[in-house]
């Protein structure tokens, strides 16, 4: 009788659709500006502590917000980038909360009405076995909200005190709040790779995970496609790209093993633990928060202005911000970078993704291909294996190179000109590292790499290879030509690889017939 329930349980529950994972993304990315979104402090990292903290950033009674336009204008810029609707009124709203590196007891953000709402991001990432087919995908974005960053508390275990830095408090920050529409850590991890590249690309936030200018918290659920989506969590603690996507595969996993085993999956914040690879419950979030959101008080209704003729008559155009103005200044986006290099240059698309997420890569790779008489196909596997293998071996930048653009160029030019070999030139590329002091023709003059192209010199050393190989020689007169290859390489060892393949072998099997 059990054994017939079993396996009705069974095959109801392999009838039913595998769970997937799904993840949604909140990411607070710090504007990068000059000074605080409502202060005159300035912002900057790793400055002595509370060096940087004005009255208002202290939140002493009587101070007020004075809004700081370039961070509107770094929101604008960043809603537009996103492809979202710019609201032209937004308004602040205090989110209640006491903290310790929180001294006004109080957020200001953008609870009801953000500046920016119904965005998409367009990323993509590699799949296949080769990782080299690009699958292109998007992600809603919900909005975009301006609010402030908090202080910092360091907590010293030891003497068992927390000492506060306000050097933070008060910086902007634009919160961008994802749909949930994501399946797994990869999807995640391409999706904030490419944010970074297109605020970078902006200049409206340096978008490091390391140093906090980008801190994403990944909220996590799993349930099978068609019903609704499951209880999520929300993990925080991130500080790589690598780890974003460690942390919610681990989480759908984790989900998926507490449902199967009948268990429930808390509603919870949870911290991913970069030495473990687990994510483990907070206890910081015990119970429902109640923020007691209400409007702030002391700032106005934010305007943004669609064109310079729409501004009402008394107010100042220069004081304000234009959403036109702003659209005239935005670069060219990674996505387009990428398609113009394919088009442009003819590399492969998988290319096109290592020169724009390489800081400074693009800029070199176009250098050498303005210099150089090669083909930009052939410039670009010089970046990508020799330039581009040195720099992540040594843990290097593009900027770092000890190679320039230019002394690339030169060695390319020499390979195609037939001076030296394709092979030499590898070995050269090398010495050049070692020795960035030195030019291109020193190396290969001081360690004699010209290519050999006298005729009669090519004649003699290949009539020294076949007499010395007698052997080889008769076999190959008996028809096996393969053994041509031997001889050759023989040549090419003789030679150090100074000499060019197809004119050997021309030279060889002459001798041999
Ligand atoms: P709240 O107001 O409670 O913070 P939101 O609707 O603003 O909730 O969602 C916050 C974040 O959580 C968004 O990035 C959203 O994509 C994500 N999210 C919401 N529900 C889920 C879910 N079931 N699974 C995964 N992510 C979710
Ligand atoms: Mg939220």
């Amino acid at each position: 009788m059990w054994c017939i329930y079993l396996f009705i349980t069974w095959a109801l529950l392999s009838s039913l659709p595998q769970m997937v994972g799904v993840v949604g993304l909140e990411v607070h990315a710090q504007i990068q500006s000059t000074s605080k979104l409502f202060s005159g402090s300035h912002v900057r990292f790793l400055a002595p502590p509370n060096s940087l903290v004005s009255h208002f950033d202290a939140s002493l009674p009587g101070t007020l917000p004075v809004l700081n336009r370039r961070c509107v204008e770094a929101a604008v810029l960043t809603g537009l980038a996103l492809n979202c609707t710019i609201n032209r009124k937004s308004l602040f709203d205090r989110k209640h909360y006491f903290y310790a590196d929180m001294p006004a007891g109080y957020q200001i953000t953008q609870q009801r009405v953000p500046i920016a709402v119904n965005g998409m991001l367009v990323y993509s990432h590699f799949e296949g076995r080769r990782r080299n087919q690009v699958v292109t995908k998007s992600v809603k974005i919900k909005q975009i909200q301006l609010e402030q960053d908090s202080g910092k508390s360091l907590h010293d275990d030891e003497q068992s005190q927390t000492l506060i830095d306000l050097n933070r408090a008060g910086v902007g920050l634009m919160e961008l709040v994802m749909e949930p529409e994501m399946c797994c850590g990869e999807e995640a991890a391409a999706a904030v790779r490419e944010l970074q590249l297109i605020l970078q690309a902006l200049g409206t936030c340096q978008a490091n995970m390391a140093e906090g200018q980008l801190r994403v918290d990944a909220n996590v659920s799993v349930h099978r496609p068609g019903e609704p989506l499951g209880v999520r969590t929300e993990v925080k603690n991130i500080n790589s790209v690598r780890h974003l996507a460690k942390a919610i595969d681990y989480e759908i996993q984790r989900q998926m093993e507490v449902l199967q085993s009948a268990g429930k999956v808390l509603n919870e914040t949870r911290a991913f633990d970069s030495k473990s690879g687990n994510t483990i419950p907070m206890r910081d979030k015990e119970g429902l928060q109640d923020y007691r959101f209400m409007p702030e008080p002391n700032l106005p209704p934010l305007f943004v202005y669609e064109s310079k003729a729409s501004v009402p008559a008394g107010v100042d155009p220069a004081q304000v911000v234009v959403i036109d103005r702003l659209s005239a200044q935005l670069p060219e986006l990674p996505s387009v970078k990428r398609t113009r290099l394919v088009e442009t240059y003819g590399i492969l698309q998988e290319h096109s993704f290592t020169l724009v997420n390489e800081d400074g890569l693009m800029d070199y790779f176009e250098n050498v291909v303005q210099t150089t008489k090669a083909e930009p196909r052939k410039v670009i596997g010089w970046v990508i294996k020799e330039l581009m293998g040195n720099l992540n071996s040594q843990n290097l930048k593009v900027s770092q190179s000890p190679i320039s653009p230019c002394a690339l160029a030169e060695l390319i030019n020499l390979a195609e000109s037939g001076h030296i070999s394709s092979s030499t030139a590898k070995q050269v590329f090398q010495e050049m590292w070692k020795a960035p002091e030195k030019t291109v023709g020193q190396i290969v003059k001081e360690q004699d790499l010209w290519m050999i192209n006298d005729k009669e010199e090519l004649q003699k050393i290949c009539r020294r290879i076949v007499d010395s190989h007698p052997e080889e020689v008769q076999i190959i007169r008996r028809g096996n030509k393969k053994v041509l290859n031997k001889l050759m390489g023989e040549v090419q060892r003789e030679t150090k690889g100074r000499t060019d393949p197809v004119q050997v072998r021309a030279i060889l099997e002459k001798m041999v017939s």
